[in-house]
């Protein structure tokens, strides 16, 4: 069995190709990017048309496939931008159709737990996932990967990109402000917003933009102490749903994962629970279309098909929504 997986959630488009052993034979993607400020839905959507085909004729010939020889179409269904899910539901659909292949949504953050399951030797892992759009502690308990904490407001990875188009610098920002934390040195006193098993960013960006507006602070300093005290919160969320679940893994995921202080942190407080921590490569972490043709995979053994008439993409589906026929 062959899986090719659409990946069009937001700023990405992705194509996948894998086999049910799990060996990726390709993963490709072409990725919307700006100078200054950042995703715009419908710029994001030009860039999806623009490149889908690209994308697609390049995985194909990196496997060294035809579309004939594919055996399964998968796509990213839910959650993400509207405008962009139906880019990829769109060619999902049409290949399917045409070719006479069955075709399975997917849930986008199940994916990528999903593949880190897949990649590394977790096994029953609570993931954290840190990315654009979503920020989520996620586990597996009877029958569902529930959600034990997530954030309140926006994601972490659009705070460090919205914090970073204050800072001039332009998407993705979540690597610049990386660079420039390397370079601070002193801890500027942020607010630390953990609610619970919640964490919340809006309240730290206003703050930043006062900060920076005073000028009494540099801008690798503040870069320094965003990173110190948002990988903190999650870390702190983390842990508690790793001692609520009694679990003994922590999986990284999503594209803020690829930063190194984050990792760091993560691997201190496994080392200190003496819990694993498993880190997918960036290739993994990031959105990629790899991810979703797994899953199709996962799902297609598990009897899971959709009709093309149930292929309407749900940019609102929560994670706990899915049910889980596959463990
Ligand atoms: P995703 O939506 O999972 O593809 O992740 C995209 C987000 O990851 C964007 O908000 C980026 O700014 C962020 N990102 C990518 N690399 C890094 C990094 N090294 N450190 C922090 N954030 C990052
Ligand atoms: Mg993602």
């Amino acid at each position: 069995m062959i899986c090719l997986g659409i990946e069009s959630t937001a700023h990405t488009f992705g194509i996948g190709i894998i086999t049910e052993e799990g060996n990726v034979l390709a993963n490709e993607k072409d990725t919307y990017t700006t100078k200054e400020g950042g995703i715009v839905p419908i710029k994001a959507v030009e860039h999806h048309m623009n490149c889908y085909e690209k994308v697609i004729k390049k995985s194909l010939e990196k496997a060294g496939l035809t579309i004939k020889e594919i055996d399964i179409i998968a796509f990213s269904q839910s959650p993400g931008l509207g405008h962009t899910l139906r880019i990829g539901a769109m060619a999902a659909r049409s290949l399917a159709a045409h070719y006479s292949k069955p075709l399975i949504g997917v849930n986008h953050c199940i994916a990528h737990l999903e593949i880190g399951n897949m990649t590394t030797e977790c096994r029953n892992p609570v993931l954290l996932y840190a990315s654009g759009a979503n920020t989520q502690i996620i586990a597996y308990e009877a029958g569902r990967y529930r959600i034990f904490g997530e954030t309140l407001d926006i994601g972490i990875g659009n705070f460090l990109d919205s914090f970073a188009r204050e800072l001039g610098l332009g998407f993705p920002g979540g690597p610049k402000i990386y660079e420039l934390a390397n370079k601070g040195k002193n801890y500027i006193k942020l607010p630390y917003t953990v609610k619970g098993m919640d964490v919340s960013f809006g309240g730290i960006l206003t703050n930043l933009k006062q900060k920076l507006k005073s000028g009494q602070y540099s801008e690798e300093d503040l870069c320094f102490s965003v990173q110190e005290t948002v990988f903190a919160m999650l870390l702190e969320v983390a842990e508690r749903a790793m001692a609520h679940c009694d679990k003994k893994e922590l999986l990284l995921g999503g594209g803020v994962a690829c930063n190194k202080r984050l990792q760091q942190m993560a691997k201190e407080m496994c080392s200190q629970r003496e819990a694993e921590c498993f880190i997918p490569k960036n290739e993994f972490l990031v959105d990629n279309g790899a991810m979703i043709a797994w899953l199709g995979i996962i799902e297609h053994k598990a009897g899971n098909r959709t009709k093309i008439e149930e292929s309407i993409i749900k940019p609102y589906e929560r994670t706990d929504e899915v049910e889980v026929n596959w463990r």
